[in-house]
């Protein structure tokens, strides 16, 4: 379990908070300030708590010195200073003695921002490329780091993981632990039915999420340009559509294997040219593309199938459009998804950011879903089953008791509670430190019992190594002597479960 900001005393602490400030700004005016509003509660708590904030953030990407121009903090400092109605002092340095002096003489709640961390990058990529020098003197200026910046924790850069590992006192924000607490209630919650939807342009992008969710899920409907590969691993014709050839084996592997879980769209909306034209509709029942023609948009047959599958769902995880949603024209059956979904009482819904979210932005629908990722990346690789560097870097947390202060959704304990396949097996992946595991816990049938779990009786199996990190908010230990493993949660304590040797 990741220390989280309510467990460190902050008062009269120089405290570093990593935020996702990397709103759009168009002719220097900021078009959302979303992601400023998401980063208000921790930083509001820090300055309740008496600390003297220091915040980080990138804004864009900065490669050359021209991009400096444009890419600077100092209109969001200028924004965040109207939602706290304080000052917030910006500081357009990255490091330095100026920097150094006016961090020395902020008082106890006042904030300060320095410059956008990627001006660094213009120095042989210091930032995104994590140099060790860097993240020792960004954590040399403060005595606790907050990473609050959900949007980066896919990467390893300086401003996350460089500052993680150079401090003493590092805890997650309350927007990092609500995505995590969100993402893992959705994924491993076991609310079923367990309905995933992935769309987007390719299938390279999407299939190690595809290969995590697809035993877990009840259904896993396929939308966007994917569709066609799928399409065409059937033996559709699928005109002009987009298409990777060399995913056609592995489409055809996965139809095969889950036939009875993935569901394709079943009539598209087609287009000569890729252009926001006016739709056609192919008027088969089927995925048949003419020739000359491709698909944009997913149609309304396949809409109303969508409809029927989701009906009853209870669990929800969506990531990509199912069409070409920045066309006008091609938009509809993304939003016709989120409207069923937003329609649809007592399901627990996940967007993972990117353009879904940006639709049911668009549609005003936000209210409607239980939690829209603010990290496209992040969710995706949490979604994929992969850990994220810049959670990992940070400390591990002393003890429960202040977790249960914290307003998130509650973490169930997922396949050791679940009775339809109350089976798990523990899979352990090396992280990169060598010292630490990741452990995924997958339900399995004809596993051995002989453990008891919230009166089920069950056994984990897990290979050798020592300290476990479970998924958020659960640790588990491994005694090597003994073999035994323990495995706990707020909610959950199992004890003596035996180890595969
Ligand atoms: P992703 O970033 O993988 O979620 O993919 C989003 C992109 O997929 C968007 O830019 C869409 O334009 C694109 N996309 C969705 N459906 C299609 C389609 N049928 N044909 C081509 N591109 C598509």
């Amino acid at each position: 379990m990741k220390k989280t900001i309510r467990e460190l005393n902050l008062k009269d602490k120089k405290v570093l908070i990593r935020v996702d400030f990397n709103v759009p700004i168009k002719d220097g005016v900021i078009v959302s300030d979303k992601r400023i509003i998401a980063a208000l509660p921790t930083i509001k708590y820090a300055i309740e708590s008496g600390a003297k904030v220091i915040l980080l953030s990138h804004l864009g990407r900065v490669k050359t010195k021209q991009d400096m121009k444009t890419k600077s903090l100092k209109v969001v400092a200028e924004a965040l200073s109207k939602e706290l109605r304080q000052v917030v002092q910006f500081v357009p340095e990255t490091r330095g003695l100026i920097l150094e002096s006016k961090i020395n003489k902020l008082e106890s709640g006042n904030v300060l921002m320095i410059e956008n961390t990627r001006f660094e990058d213009l120095n042989n990529n210091a930032e995104s490329k994590n140099s060790i020098e860097l993240g020792k003197y960004w954590a040399s200026l403060g005595d606790i780091f907050i990473n609050d910046a959900f949007g980066t924790a896919h990467r390893s850069h300086a401003s996350n993981v460089g500052i993680s590992n150079n401090i003493k006192e590092s805890a997650i924000g309350f927007l990092v632990q609500e995505e995590l607490s969100m993402l893992a209630k959705a994924v491993y919650g076991n609310k079923r039915p367990f309905i995933a939807i992935i769309g987007g342009a390719k299938i390279t992008d999407k299939i190690k999420v595809i290969d995590n969710l697809i035993d877990k899920v009840d259904y896993l409907i396929i939308g966007g340009g994917m569709a066609y590969t799928f399409a065409a691993s059937q033996g559709f014709s699928i005109g002009s559509s987009l298409v990777e050839v060399d995913k056609i084996p592995l489409a055809k592997e996965y139809m095969k294997k889950y036939s009875n879980k993935i569901v394709l769209p079943i009539d598209a909306a087609i287009s000569e040219t890729f252009a926001d034209t006016k739709p056609i509709y192919n008027k088969d029942n089927s995925l048949e593309i003419p020739k000359g023609y491709m698909a944009l948009d997913i149609g309304p047959k396949t809409v109303k199938l969508f409809r029927t599958i989701l009906a009853g769902a209870k669990t929800v995880v969506w990531n990509g459009p199912m069409g070409v949603a920045e066309f006008s024209n091609y938009k509809q059956g993304t939003e016709a998804i989120a409207n069923i979904i937003a329609a649809q009482p007592n399901v627990f819904s996940i967007i993972g950011g990117g353009d879904s979210a940006a639709a049911i932005i668009n549609l005003g629908l936000e209210t409607k879903f239980s939690h829209i990722s603010t990290g496209g990346g992040a969710s995706l690789q949490f979604l994929e089953g992969a850990s994220l560097p810049g959670i990992d870097a940070i400390k591990e947390s002393n003890s429960n008791v202040n977790q249960k202060q914290v307003k998130t959704a509650p973490v169930a304990m997922p396949s050791l509670q679940k009775a339809e396949n109350p089976l798990p097996t523990v899979s352990l992946e090396k992280n990169m430190d060598k010292t630490s595991v990741k452990l995924e816990i997958l339900p399995q049938k004809n596993q051995k019992h002989n453990e008891s779990v919230q009166n089920k009786t069950q056994t984990i199996k897990a290979s050798t190594t020592k300290t476990l990190d479970l998924e958020i908010n659960k640790t588990a230990m491994v005694n090597d002597k003994t073999g035994k493993i323990s495995v706990s949660n707020d909610k959950t304590s199992v004890t003596n479960l035996s180890k595969k040797k």
